[in-house]
Formats: C-alpha cells, sequence, structure tokens
C-alpha cells in the first residue's frame, strides 16, 4: 500500500485528492493545523479514513515530526494561504506560508534522509504569470505575478526546481489554472457567484455584488485536477506541467451561466451589482493555460467543461441553501 501526505488537506483540493487517493488504496495522512478549527473537526468526521497529524508549514518541527509518523512515498503540498484577495491584506503571513512552506518541507526531507526516496508535488499556480507575456501560457512563458500570492507561488515554483537540480529529488511543479467545484471556498468569485444565485433562486437574496466583471479566467474542475496531479507523480521524470482547460470565460460569464443553471436565463441584469470597493489593487486581467504538454506526456485533458462546471456548483448550493433554510428545491 502506498503513503502520501497531503498539506493543506481541508482544503478544496486537499479535500478531493484524499478522495481520489483513498479511492486507489493509499493511505492518507493530512497535515492541520489550529485547536479545534472548524474546518478539521468537519474534514475528520467527513474522512474517517485520513490520518490527521497535528503541523503547519511555518513550523519545520511539525514538518519533520510529520514526515517521520507517515513516512510517505509521496508528498503533496497544497497548504497555502490562497486567496489572492487576502494576499494584499496579509503579505507576510503569504510569503511564509506559501513561499516559504515549500522550503521547510524539502529540507526537512532532506535532514531526515528520505529525499532520494520521496516523490513530491508542488501546488505552483497560473497567478505566477499575472501580467501575463503571451496568451496562452505555457510552462516556458515568463512569469510576472501580480499579488504577494503571486510572488510567493513564484519563489515557491523556483525553491522545487532548483531542489530537483541541486539534490536531484522528485518534485514536479503543477501550474494549475483556476479550478473550481463543491469544496470552493465562499472568498472565491466562482463560489460567491454559484451560492449568491442560489439563494436569489430560493428567494433568500435580491442581489449579487460582486467587484470587477470583465477579469477572464480559464476555468476548470477540480476533481478532473487532482487526477492530474497524481499522474504526475506516477510519471518516470519530475517536470513542470501546466494544467488548464484551455479555454477563458469571464467573471460576467460565470453569472451569465449561473443564472442559467438556475433556471433564470436572461435575469441576471436586475440582481448583478459590480462593486468599485471590491477592486483589487491589481487585477490580473486574463489568464488562459496551454495544456498540450500534459496531455502529450501525461495523457491528462479536462474532462468538464464550462456549462458543466456551473452547473454542478449551482446545483450543489441550492441543495445546501434550501437545506440550511429548511426550503423546498426548486
Ligand atoms: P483568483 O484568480 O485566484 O484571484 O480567483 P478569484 O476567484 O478570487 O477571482 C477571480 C477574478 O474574479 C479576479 O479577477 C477578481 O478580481 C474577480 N472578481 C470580481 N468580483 C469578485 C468578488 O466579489 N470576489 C472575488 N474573489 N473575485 C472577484
Amino acid at each position: 500500500m502506498k503513503t502520501a501526505l497531503i498539506t493543506g488537506i481541508t482544503g478544496q483540493d486537499g479535500r478531493h485528492l484524499a478522495e481520489l487517493l483513498v479511492a486507489k488504496g493509499y493511505h492518507v495522512f493530512g497535515l492541520v493545523n489550529g485547536q479545534r478549527h472548524l474546518k478539521t473537526m468537519e474534514f475528520a468526521f467527513s474522512s474517517p479514513e485520513v490520518e490527521l497529524i497535528q503541523g503547519d508549514l511555518s513550523d519545520s518541527t511539525s514538518l519533520r515530526r510529520a514526515l517521520s509518523l507517515s513516512s510517505p512515498d509521496e508528498i503533496y503540498n497544497l497548504g497555502a494561504i490562497s486567496f489572492v484577495g487576502l494576499s494584499f491584506s496579509q503579505p507576510e503571513l503569504t510569503a511564509d506560508v506559501t513561499g516559504l512552506g515549500i522550503l521547510r518541507l524539502l529540507e526537512s526531507c532532506r535532514s531526515l534522509g528520505i529525499e532520494d526516496k520521496v516523490k513530491i508535488y508542488q501546488a505552483s499556480s497560473s497567478e505566477m504569470f499575472g501580467q501575463v507575456r503571451e496568451t496562452p501560457q505555457n510552462e516556458k512563458t515568463p512569469f510576472h505575478p501580480r499579488s504577494p500570492y503571486g510572488v510567493a507561488k513564484t519563489f515557491a515554483h523556483y525553491t522545487a526546481v532548483n531542489y530537483r537540480e541541486a539534490y536531484g529529488m522528485f518534485i514536479t511543479n503543477g501550474i494549475l489554472f483556476n479550478h473550481e467545484g463543491e469544496y470552493r471556498g465562499y472568498e472565491f468569485v466562482t463560489r460567491k457567484i454559484s451560492q449568491g444565485v442560489a439563494r436569489i433562486r430560493l428567494g433568500l437574496s435580491g442581489e449579487l455584488r460582486l467587484g470587477s466583471l470583465t477579469p477572464r479566467r480559464d476555468w476548470g474542475y477540480a476533481r478532473d485536477y487532482v487526477e492530474a496531479m497524481w499522474m504526475m507523480l506516477q510519471h518516470e521524470t519530475p517536470n513542470d506541467f501546466v494544467i488548464a482547460t484551455g479555454k477563458t470565460h469571464s467573471v460576467y460569464d460565470f453569472v451569465t451561466a449561473a443564472f442559467t443553471a438556475a433556471g433564470m436565463e436572461g435575469e441576471h441584469q436586475k440582481y448583478i451589482v459590480s462593486d468599485p470597493n471590491l477592486f483589487r489593487p491589481s487585477e490580473v486581467e486574463e489568464l488562459q493555460g496551454d495544456p498540450s504538454k500534459a496531455k502529450k506526456v501525461l495523457g491528462w485533458e479536462a474532462k468538464t467543461t464550462f456549462q458543466e462546471l456551473v452547473q454542478i456548483m449551482v446545483d450543489n448550493d441550492l441543495r445546501i441553501e434550501a437545506s440550511r433554510a429548511d426550503l423546498k428545491l426548486p
């Protein structure tokens, strides 16, 4: 039986990946921080087969302990301060956890002498492309991050490359474009929209207040993307891969598709408000990935379309919001 250690296991990708690895027969360990953290308690309740270890990417001692306890064949470093908006107000915390976290993890592997046997996945991000130099972006596109989050992810990415080259460690960077789904945090725009539209459909809300409606993203389904993470570590050599759909849609497109998915086609104009207070200090206008290397080398491609993704998220939030308010599904 293979063993995996996942940092950030209670986040969106951690939850999808843990489900995938458990289904594949892995013994899964997850790093969790904080005392009586609600997300941790929920995770422990819903995934009893996963072993949780207390620790934090900002604490090397806890990382060494987690590695000793789990003896992993594979490590998936998904832990991060992952919300771009928050990174502007907590830039040092973001640099510490999102940037330095992988460095501490890699040094911990080296100090325990397991650097030759373990395979490591580093969650890189399309936010590293920021103010893009070319469209679509591939593994060779230069980075120009536009947020403390993007800067921290870029440090982490190059740290992974450096340890691969300097010490011959098996470390693969997955440069994932935005990926969404049922477990997406409510602070991200797709979830804010799917929840907002569900509440409007149920008569629980009268407006959908967003920031800028023009940014375009290459949105895929997180469940498809964690499969790519696993495939990257099964490949014989470590490498860097862009994971994306190759198609973009605007925030506005997501809103109109969500109203359609809720059975309210064309009604979005009545509810949508674009609030300048929610605009970002520096915006990334468009991200579009070129996933052709992942297709050619790994045989991976996105299975879920944009419309299917929006429908999954709206249906999920209609169920959640209806049950919270004790209402019948429309
Ligand atoms: P990101 O690509 O990692 O920053 O993912 P987000 O889901 O947080 O944001 C995607 C895009 O939606 C960004 O360009 C945001 O500026 C834009 N956006 C517009 N309104 C909102 C909003 O109310 N919340 C968030 N999170 N993003 C918004």
